[in-house]
């Protein structure tokens, strides 16, 4: 539905997010020619600045591989606009919507398309969505649609309350709650690749999986800016929302259409089949100083609460009580300050039991979401030459190798593409929020809580505290370090 004559107006350009992502996605699309010369594009914040100057503030932040791509800046900058208003007053409002409406006269629009994305700090989200919606919204003469950032309450109570609020203006097809993970191409690859591959459907289970852990590895600490964090810890900031979104899609069954519901009510389904949370699968982690003192640990910033319990580090597993997973142990895993930055999934299976091999490693799919896209499956095989022996070696799909030519797109390009074509497949649903946070605030509850533990303290850049390994043992997960996979291969085997 959004095609020509699009309006798109981000509220709270002046910020981060705006600038670092929104408007560099926006210009993504228009580079890629998916978003077309006749929209446009309104930044609105409080600060005053000129449009010049917005102009300039973000277009240092644009993607331009090729020289052609340099010469499209200047033409997309002509599409944007800056308007500086109040969040609380009605009379930024009316003048932007004044504005709108006298583009969309001179172009003879009769079903205004209008597309609002809130970039704000979650304290201004329900004012400002309440006076788009009085008014900016273009009723019902044309449509519009509304896109929420997280953090979408930080427990099931406040989530409650902020739905609440929202649903009463807009209406659930109005609104497009986003996740960034489920714009990353990986994460995207996640139905194609589990149900349009007929040997991963008859393996997919608990007869052949053993563990499945999904990781989020960070190597830097808060540096500086733990204030927002301290609050939060690592279990509302990525796991809550992220990497259980990774996991249900990882999970669900296969839906009975590719139609956004039928996605949805399958992830919704899932999510109603896990367990509880129990509170003795979890291990939590603060960072402390690096081996050799250079990197400061987590209470060393001054911006955090002296004496903070946050959690920088957790390893949670939980179990999915289907047909399918009942017994297979899933570990979802996140920190900061680590030996690495690296966001993968791990699905390893069980042993072969066919006796004429012993010792064979077993077989593990690593689907790596970020940093440089690939996929690969453990696999054994004859080490090549004379020998009759058996090694670990992989079928590797790397996509810088394989997709040389072609151009993933940032998550947030992905994303906005998704919501200009009214697709909601990658967008969270209310019920599904819901059930998100009806597991884990009873779990947080409990770590937050005066029975809580206090987090096992690991250096930074190290690969997390040191109980992990048995962790990750007691859950399902074999380290093979004596399989003899080496990538790449360097010595012969
Ligand atoms: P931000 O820079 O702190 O805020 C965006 C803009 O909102 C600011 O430029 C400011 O604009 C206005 N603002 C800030 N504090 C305000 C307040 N107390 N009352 C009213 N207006 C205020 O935030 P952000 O990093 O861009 O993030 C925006 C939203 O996206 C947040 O909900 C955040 O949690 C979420 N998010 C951010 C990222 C990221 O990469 N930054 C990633 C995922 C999600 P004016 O003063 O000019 O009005
Ligand atoms: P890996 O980095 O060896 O890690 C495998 C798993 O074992 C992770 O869960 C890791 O946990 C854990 N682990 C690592 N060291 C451990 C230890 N000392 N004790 C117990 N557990 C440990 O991954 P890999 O898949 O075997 O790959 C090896 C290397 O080859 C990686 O650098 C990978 O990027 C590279 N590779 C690249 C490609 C490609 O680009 N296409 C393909 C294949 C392999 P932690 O995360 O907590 O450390």
């Amino acid at each position: 539905p959004f095609k020509e004559n699009t309006v798109v107006v981000v509220f709270g350009a002046s910020g981060d997010l705006a600038t670092k992502k929104i408007f560099p996605a926006l210009f993504g699309l228009f580079r890629e020619k998916y978003l077309s010369k006749t929209t446009k594009i309104y930044g609105f914040a409080r600060t005053q600045m000129s449009n010049e100057e917005f102009k300039g503030r973000i277009k240092g932040f644009f993607q331009t591989p090729t020289e052609e791509s340099k010469k499209l800046v200047d033409q997309f900058l002509e599409l944007c606009f800056y308007h500086s208003g109040q969040y609380d007053q009605a009379e930024g409002y009316e003048e932007l919507t004044k504005s709108i409406e006298k583009f969309e006269a001179e172009r003879g629009v009769k079903e205004p398309h209008r597309l609002f994305y809130l970039a704000l700090p979650p304290g201004v989200f329900v004012p400002v969505a309440e006076r788009v919606k009085k008014y900016c919204h273009p009723g019902d003469k044309g449509i519009a649609r509304l896109v929420v950032e997280k953090p979408f309450g930080r427990d099931l109570n406040t989530a409650k309350l902020l739905q609440s609020k929202l649903a009463p203006l807009w209406k659930e097809d109005e609104l497009f709650r986003i996740d960034h993970y489920l714009g990353k191409e990986m994460v995207k690859n996640l139905i194609p690749l589990r149900f349009a591959n007929s040997f991963l459907s008859a393996c997919w289970d608990s007869r052949y999986i053993t563990s499945i852990q999904i990781s989020f590895k960070e190597p830097f600490g808060t540096e500086g800016r733990g204030g927002y964090f301290d609050n939060i810890g690592i279990i509302r900031d990525v796991m809550q929302n992220h990497l259980l979104q990774v996991l249900t899609l990882l999970t669900m069954e296969r839906p009975v259409s590719g139609e956004a519901e039928s996605i949805r009510d399958e992830k919704v389904h899932l999510l109603k089949a896990v367990k509880p949370l129990n509170k003795d699968d979890v291990l939590v982690g603060q960072y402390t100083k690096s081996e050799d003192g250079k990197k400061p640990g987590y209470l060393d910033d001054k911006t955090v609460k002296p004496g903070s319990k946050c959690i920088t580090y957790a390893a949670i597993t939980l179990e999915i009580c289907n047909e399918r997973w009942e017994g297979v142990p899933i570990i979802l895993r996140a920190g900061k300050a680590l030996n690495e930055g690296k966001v993968d999934i791990r699905v390893q299976f069980k042993e072969t039991k066919n006796g004429i091999f012993k010792h064979v490693a077993r077989n593990e799919l690593v689907i790596r979401v970020q940093p440089d896209e690939a996929m690969y499956m453990k696999m054994n095989t004859k080490i090549p030459g004379v020998s009759h022996s058996t090694t670990t070696t992989d079928l590797d799909l790397t996509y810088s190798s394989r997709y040389k030519k072609f151009y993933i797109p940032q998550a947030y390009e992905s994303l906005i593409r998704d919501v200009l074509n009214d697709d909601h497949s990658s967008f969270v649903r209310d019920d599904e929020l819901e059930i998100s946070w009806s597991l884990f605030t009873p779990l947080l509850e409990y770590l937050e809580g005066p029975e809580g533990p206090t987090p096992v303290p690991y250096a930074y850049g190290s690969r997390g505290p040191s109980l992990l390994d048995d962790f990750m043992v007691e859950n399902g997960y074999v380290f093979q370090d004596d399989s003899g996979y080496q990538w790449p291969v360097t010595t012969p085997q």
